[in-house]
């Protein structure tokens, strides 16, 4: 999809950054440091079921042949396109119903996988787009499928790269990027939008809106709501946001190659069902945790200094519809964490951080505009996806499109980049040159 960018401006995305595949995809870990790997080498992959459940080899086999038919509908088909009337949804509601969409993806797994563990390291993935796997649509078995089919990717300098070669590629293209440029309003009348007013108090006129801070943050906070007929703060307010996430990033003046971890590596704590619940059901912050723990210094060691590696660990929380207080709980959270990794994966940890950031659902919040404090926007429920999702052209004003997690398809690049495309193919309609 990042080539698709690149090739439509006439170069190539190798001219401006590298994508270097991850192997394994990702080093899973049990409650007691038992691990999975996981890739695209099907015998690989094989090999490592038999060390868990010799029985899951051919019930494995057959789960990966159904999502293969799931990612054909689900993402090669419908992803890029728009959900604008309910006469959309209904043509796929066939499909959707063959293919046992009503299904969580954990119940979806479970039927081929009949392993504990192996059924965590299947199902985990609607985590990475803000779902709980156990109420979110099978569709969403098709990650699995899409990261075999195209792989798992890092790329060279971190996300902070992406962002240079798209900029580089914009402003060649006679782009100009406005930085630290916050918009206040989106100037709206009844059914249309005019442009935008920006912080400073300058006004831009335009013909067309296009917005990508989220959705919802964008048509509660952005547009007076006596224009808004649809998205009123009422429904606004009930809709369901995916869950927040604690992120810490550190860098230790010691290298730990010696250590079992990997590039990306998934630590799943002894509860998983429970622990979900705890985060997208009863909100509260539980005593335990599963984390995922990012090493990108194993592929790239030029993102930190010589003989230093670089991390991030992050732990799913729930959004800010908790009672959590997180001036207070911060502090503690982050101490229990790395405590964790002393103990059990980076001896010395603490004696040897050199950097350290972190993050909580109020930077979500307060810095990104994330409403709820959601790190994924509008949570991927089956009654909250495709035309039930806000529309990629406002449902409320004419001229007004959206890109980004909460829009159609959903959130992570796969949909992020997808919505671009939908949107630019909407506008190219309305607008025809
Ligand atoms: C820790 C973490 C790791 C992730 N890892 C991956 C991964 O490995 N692979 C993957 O595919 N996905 C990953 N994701 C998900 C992916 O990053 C998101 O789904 C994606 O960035 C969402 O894109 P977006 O454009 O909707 O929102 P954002 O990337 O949040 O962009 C919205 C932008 O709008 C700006 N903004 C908000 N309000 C205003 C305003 N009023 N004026 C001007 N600007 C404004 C914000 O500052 C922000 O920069 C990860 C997410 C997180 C949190």
């Amino acid at each position: 999809m990042f080539d698709d960018i690149f090739a439509a401006a006439g170069k190539k995305r190798e001219d401006y950054i590298d994508f270097v595949p991850c192997h394994p995809f990702y080093r899973i870990f049990d409650h007691n440091n038992r691990y999975f790997d996981y890739n695209d080498n099907e015998e690989f992959t094989l090999g490592q079921i038999e060390k868990w459940n010799a029985d899951d080899r051919e019930g494995y086999v057959r789960f990966l042949n159904t999502t293969k038919a799931i990612f054909a509908k689900g993402f090669t088909e419908l992803a890029d396109k728009p959900f604008l009337k309910f006469t959309d949804m209904l043509k796929v509601a066939p499909d959707l119903i063959r293919l046992q969409s009503y299904l969580s993806v954990y119940q979806y797994v479970s039927k081929y996988v009949k392993d504990d563990f192996l059924r965590r390291c299947f199902s985990f993935h609607p985590l990475l787009v803000g779902g709980n796997p156990f109420d979110t649509t099978s569709i969403y078995a098709m990650i699995h499928y899409l990261e075999r089919e195209w792989g798992v990717h890092y790329a060279m300098g971190g996300t902070g790269a992406i962002v240079k070669a798209l900029t580089n590629l914009i402003e060649e293209m006679g782009g100009k990027i406005h930085l630290n440029a916050e918009v206040d309003e989106i100037l709206a009348e009844k059914g249309r939008v005019k442009g935008i007013r920006m912080a400073d108090g300058s006004l831009h006129f335009s013909d067309a809106v296009l917005s990508n801070s989220d959705v919802a943050y964008t048509y509660r906070s952005l547009i007076d709501k006596k224009y808004r007929k649809k998205y009123t703060n009422r429904k606004i307010e009930r809709m369901k946001y995916s869950m927040s996430l604690f992120v810490i990033y550190f860098g230790t003046k010691k290298r730990y190659l010696d250590s079992e971890l990997k590039h990306h590596n998934i630590i799943l704590g002894e509860r998983y069902k429970g622990l979900l619940t705890d985060i997208f059901d009863k909100k509260v912050l539980a005593e335990d945790f599963s984390l995922y723990l990012h090493m990108p210094t194993i592929t790239d060691p030029t993102i930190a200094p010589e003989g230093h590696e670089s991390f991030y660990v992050l732990s799913p929380v729930p959004h800010l519809g908790a009672d959590i207080d997180w001036t207070k709980m911060a502090k503690p959270y982050r101490d229990r964490i790395m405590q964790f990794l002393e103990d059990n994966y980076l001896p010395d940890l603490q004696a040897n951080i050199v950097a350290e950031h972190y993050i909580d659902p109020l930077h979500f919040q307060n810095t990104l505009n994330s409403y709820m404090g959601s790190a994924f926007s509008v949570q991927p429920l089956l009654t909250q996806s495709a035309w039930f999702r806000p529309h990629n052209r406002s449902e409320d004003f004419a001229n007004l499109y959206f890109v980004g997690a909460g829009t159609h398809p959903g959130a992570g690049l796969p949909g992020v980049l997808s919505s671009s495309v939908i949107a630019e193919n909407l506008i190219s309609e309305d607008f025809p040159l």
